[in-house]
């Protein structure tokens, strides 16, 4: 999901924020030694009558227990029972002290039949029927007999949902008139991990979901065009710009069979009025573009000149990142914002070239992390979104030719912002339980990019790219945790970094490093605020020359490679530093290029 950059200054912008049968080409998995993950393959049929807005299906699912645990239970996800008054995400919407503007009362408003709601029918596990509870956005399911380790099992399930008016991510008509934005619409079988079971309910936030390949058929009628996750199997009968052939159909509705090979979760779009363009990128995945027909010229114009930029955000991530897997991505009109999903982004497609492709930057950003690096969201939101918001700045100066020295720059204003205004809470906090929905935007968007960028300050810019390919190669479709990404940077740089993601990862301490005095040839540093950093310090002498020095941190037992003068290691605990140059010192600057998120920059030189 993606928020603009004035978010955090109360201004809430307009943004918010997946072959054939070919298989992905799949990791060697390095994960660590021990670590497992639950399998689940969907096999899905429904039936949308895009009148009543009412969809008919049913779901055959095949259950990997991968885990050493004996499972007596399970929870589907019901996503779409938020969408109705009296709902967590309504009552949350109505008490927090800043709403979403695009939710605030809107869903105890809803009509009847504006509402959302998924009912499950009939529930069998083995052949045999299961008892259930629906509780809000989460269904109940006592097994009937205990998963045991290593088993596979099948559910078969009978539902019907009903697709509530467009307010977050998902729904019908949206503010753009996009008729169906289909995320999260089915009953999803919750992850079960090393922690147990991640049965969130849904109040508004981020999702997790359990690996696997998804199989899914959807009727709709005829004149509808459908974008999304998976590969579409049926080409020949669709037509739709998915062939250039001549397609003759049948009766008043077609059926679209998709298949997506190893993702989490399955999202599509349609609507009467779609263009659907394609561009191929060069030694990687076709594109598709999904966008209504009826906008503006302008808007079209923009819909046809980001394809290209899109084609370099491509290339620029699957050479910073890692190579994207699929054969393909659609970038598809639909939703409230941006918010990434597999194989695909669901955007909204009005507003300026710069602002369309800034959102497609982001979300697209996403597959890397969070879709391929699947860290919990709900638990690790600034993994999901700080990294991604990270990589997508670095992608956008480059494409766009800003020629900024530091993209990043945005981010650490934003969290100094927020560190001082007295409404911090750690990065540890699940997403739906901050204070304020500016807490978690800044927290997660901000601060979580902030840790990228201040690592490369931490342990060396060449340090920081090696760790962050590295961290995909190991951990891409998987379920990385944070210690994940600082586990890779110190095997990649050398340097023991567990004050790194305790200080900065787990607590709102700050980072506040000062200039006390220059006597002659002596300077005294003092640390101020409780986190521990190693020091960049640029010295010019009374002859005008300068001297670039670094301080190692001692915690780290090691330097970052610099062409600076390192001198003595400075241990955390002692509040002050002193050392002596060889010339008579003039100025003194504490990290001249700005690395650190250091909250008060004024007493950094002297
Ligand atoms: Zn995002």
């Amino acid at each position: 999901m993606k928020y603009s950059f004035f978010y955090f200054f109360s201004v809430i912008a307009i943004l918010s924020c997946s072959a054939s049968n070919v298989s992905v080409k799949s990791a060697t998995k390095t994960q660590n030694p021990g670590y497992w993950q639950q399998k689940i393959d969907y096999t899905m049929n429904v039936d949308m009558d895009v009148k009543t807005y009412q969809y008919q299906g049913t779901q055959h699912l095949v259950y990997t227990n991968n885990s050493p645990d004996v499972l007596n239970r399970v929870y589907y996800h019901l996503f779409y029972n938020a969408f109705q008054p009296g709902s967590e995400m309504d009552v949350r919407s109505l008490t927090i002290a800043d709403p979403d503007p695009r939710v605030k009362d809107r869903i105890s408003k809803l009509a009847p039949e504006d509402q959302g709601f998924l009912k499950v029918s009939s529930l069998t596990q083995n052949g045999v029927a299961l008892k259930y509870e629906t509780v809000g956005t989460i269904l109940e399911v006592t097994l009937a007999s205990p998963i045991q380790p290593g088993e596979q099992v099948t559910f078969d399930m009978v539902f019907n949902g009903q697709v509530p008016l467009q307010i977050r991510r998902a729904g019908k008509n949206n503010k753009e008139g996009v008729a169906l934005s289909m995320a999260q619409w089915y009953p999803k079988l919750a992850e079960y991990d090393f922690e147990g079971w991640h049965a969130d309910p849904y109040i508004a936030r981020e999702f997790f979901g359990v690996w696997g390949n998804f199989d899914v058929s959807i009727t709709i009628d005829k004149t509808y065009t459908i974008g999304g996750s998976g590969y579409l199997q049926n080409p020949n009968e669709i037509g739709h710009g998915y062939t250039t052939e001549k397609v003759k159909t049948k009766g008043d509705k077609l059926t679209w069979h998709f298949v997506a090979p190893n993702v989490h979760d399955f999202t599509w779009a349609a609507d009467p009025n779609y263009n659907h363009d394609t561009m191929q990128v060069p030694n990687g995945p076709l594109l598709h573009f999904f966008y209504k027909s009826t906008m503006p010229k302008e808007n079209l114009e923009n819909w046809k000149n980001v394809q290209p930029k899109v084609v370099e955000l491509m290339q620029y991530y699957s050479t910073n990142v890692g190579n994207y897997p699929y054969e393909q991505y659609s970038v598809i009109q639909g939703g409230d914002g941006g918010m990434e999903y597999a194989m695909c982004t669901l955007i909204m497609g009005e507003g300026s070239f710069n602002g369309l492709f800034g959102v497609i930057a982001h979300e697209m950003a996403h597959t890397w992390f969070q879709f391929l690096l699947a860290s919990n969201e709900s638990k690790h939101e600034w993994m999901d979104e700080g990294f991604t918001s990270y990589i997508s700045d670095l992608a956008e100066n480059d494409i766009l030719h800003k020629n900024s020295e530091n993209p990043t720059k945005g981010a650490y204003r934003g969290y100094i912002y927020l560190a001082k205004s007295g409404k911090e809470q750690p990065l540890t906090t699940h997403a739906d339980r901050y204070a304020y929905n500016q807490t978690y935007s800044i927290s997660a968007y901000s601060k979580g990019e902030v840790f990228l960028a201040q690592l490369a300050y931490v342990i060396g810019d060449e340090n920081l790219k090696t760790t962050i390919k590295k961290y995909f190669e190991e951990f891409k479709f998987t379920h990385p945790k944070p210690l994940d990404i600082v586990r890779t940077a110190e095997k990649v740089s050398g340097l023991e970094l567990d004050w790194y993601l305790t200080d900065f990862g787990q607590t709102t301490n700050t980072i506040d490093y000062g200039v006390k005095t220059v006597e002659g040839n002596t300077v005294t540093l003092e640390r101020i605020g409780l986190m521990p950093m190693p020091i960049d310090l640029t010295v010019t002498y009374t002859d005008g020359s300068t001297e670039d020095f670094y301080i190692p941190l001692r915690m780290m037992y090691g330097e970052k490679p610099t062409t600076a003068t390192i001198i003595a290691d400075w241990a955390w605990a002692y509040p002050t530093y002193t050392f002596t140059t060889t010339k008579p010192v003039a100025k003194v600057e504490i990290d001249p290029k700005e690395g650190m998120a250091d909250i008060n920059r004024e007493n950094n030189k002297m």
